[in-house]
């Protein structure tokens, strides 16, 4: 039996469950049940409540209190004592407040675990999105890019196992019609309300859908759930046109859909998501030692863009969770408020799908190897994340509160490169002698960064609102400016003032952006 993680990637996490599993018999009536993790019922009850209090209001995190964060986290020697705590609910409320992310199709009362990015988060994501093209495809010399249809022939998923495999195990509440995964539960009666469960059931969780004006058999694919597949299906379309040598790589980010019945914890887990993924070609038997570079590599990546370490670390799975064709597979979990899950995975999964749509499709998909005369089927290291994890996590070890001259601070400590503004044009007030001098700064800066001119309310205040949005750079234009060209540099983190001249700004604020340009 297949199992699928939360990223589409195979899954052999738990043994056949006792009895035979149904193929039918699930209602089509899909309830939006919370993902329990390993945490306890209490707080998987009170999430339940939650999501069905939003369900009913619309919007997607309620008044009900969240409990606190049940793991504490270490803080190293060198950090300065404040601490990243902070919970879904107050997360999803500043993001609510400051245009980072909305419920989706609010005005209707929402839609089931979906969301939309507002201006900020719009950015933020953009931001994530490059971060990683930048790591994994500008900066190195073995790596390409490709940019897959989200249809494919079904032909696709039928080689690749997905049509027949790419199932959940479910049990049901018989009493109260939760629905929970099977590879989720601890609990041998629903958390819920205690209710007895059925026997489990296969859920295949790809979104059915039809191509064309007729509704029948011959019209059925699916909207993708992995992008991986578009990447082995053009494999020697690439080869073709690139002239690559083993080991190399294809990148590819984009949307997938998945039919979860577990989704919740804020945008944790949903079932429009989108991917960034890297198939790794390299020769057989070199397999072993790429799997231990991407790991490497990848947990690297999140602490360049400003991860904390203490809130990851690798797990790698036992023999005996892994897929048939899988010879190991590490996920990078993150310590969430709700404890600690799944960020991304590593999985070598050895020449399984060249093979596969080799054999389905009839093309040699091969490398030939000039040097030794070979046909080799490459095998294949896969890093595979979701992007709208990433913004999550990148959120979550921002967010800090601190204590200013008595007052609290909120402010997201994102790094400068993932900061949806970088630089904020602030005059000092709506003077009206600032306000040409001020829109001539802002005319000057918005070119080179993503910029944000604000002139409402006290200058303190926009301070705050900057820092709460994680702008990295403010630049104040205040009465001096009229008499000798210069302006204030303010830090987010420091809240150090650097006096600049106007025509120095552009490199002063560049120097203060590591990695934005
Ligand atoms: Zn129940």
């Amino acid at each position: 039996m297949l199992l699928y993680d939360t990223l589409n990637r195979p899954k052999l996490a738990r043994p056949e469950p006792a009895g035979a599993l149904q193929p039918d018999g699930i209602q089509p009536k899909l309830r939006n049940v919370p993902l329990p993790l390993n945490v306890d019922v209490f707080w998987f009850v009170l999430v339940a409540r939650i999501e069905e209090d939003s369900r009913r209001g619309g919007v997607a995190h309620s008044a009900l209190p969240l409990p606190p964060r049940f793991v504490s986290f270490d803080t190293p020697m060198s950090e300065a004592p404040e601490q990243a705590v902070v919970d879904l609910e107050t997360l999803a409320s500043l993001c609510k407040r400051r245009g980072f992310m909305f419920p989706s199709s609010e005005i209707y009362g929402g839609f089931e675990s979906t969301w939309d990015y507002g201006p900020l988060g719009a950015e933020l994501k953009r931001n994530v999105k490059n971060a990683w093209w930048k790591a994994m495809v500008q900066e190195r010399d073995d790596m390409v890019g490709l940019d897959a249809s989200i249809l494919m022939s079904p032909k696709v998923w039928e080689a690749s196992g997905h049509t027949a495999h790419f199932t959940d195990a479910l049990v049901e509440c018989k009493s109260c019609h939760l629905r929970y995964r099977l590879d989720e539960m601890e609990a041998l009666t629903c958390p819920n309300c205690g209710g007895e469960f059925t026997a489990p059931r296969q859920f295949n969780t790809m979104f059915k859908t039809f191509v064309g004006p007729v509704e029948d058999e011959a019209s059925i694919t699916y909207l993708r759930p992995e992008t991986a597949q578009g990447i082995f299906v053009n494999f020697e379309n690439v080869l073709n046109t690139t002239r690559r040598k083993l080991p190399f790589g294809i990148a590819q980010q984009g949307k997938s859909f998945r039919n979860e019945i577990t989704t919740g914890h804020f945008f944790f887990r949903t079932r429009e998501f989108e991917q960034m993924e890297m198939e790794y070609f390299v020769k057989p038997g070199t397999d072993e030692q790429w799997y231990d570079y991407w790991r490497n590599e990848r947990l690297n990546w999140f602490l360049r863009f400003g991860a904390r370490k203490e809130n990851l670390r690798l797990r790698e799975y036992a023999p005996d969770e892994l897929a048939h064709y899988s010879a190991g597979t590490t996920d990078i979990e993150y310590r969430y408020p709700m404890g600690w899950a799944e960020l991304e995975g590593i999985a070598r999964r050895t020449d399984y799908d060249l093979r596969q749509h080799a054999k389905a499709s009839g093309r040699r998909l091969e490398f030939f190897d000039e040097e030794t005369g070979e046909h080799i089927v490459p095998y294949v290291v896969e890093p595979a994340v979701g992007v709208d994890r990433c913004v999550l996590i990148f959120l979550l070890d921002a967010y800090h509160e601190e204590e200013v001259r008595g007052e609290r601070r909120i402010v997201l400590k994102l790094h400068p490169y993932l900061a949806p503004i970088k630089v904020a044009v602030l005059p000092l007030s709506r003077n009206e002698k600032l306000v040409p001098p001020a829109r001539k700064v802002w005319d000057l800066l918005r070119p080179q960064f993503m910029t944000q001119y604000d002139d409402a309310q006290s200058i303190g205040r926009r301070y705050r609102r900057q820092d709460e949005i994680g702008t990295p750079l403010c630049v104040t234009i205040d009465f001096e400016t009229l008499e000798d060209d210069a302006v204030t540099i303010r830090e987010r983190d420091s809240m150090e003032q650097i006096r600049v001249s106007i025509a120095n700004l552009i490199p002063a604020l560049r120097e203060r952006l590591p990695e934005v340009c």
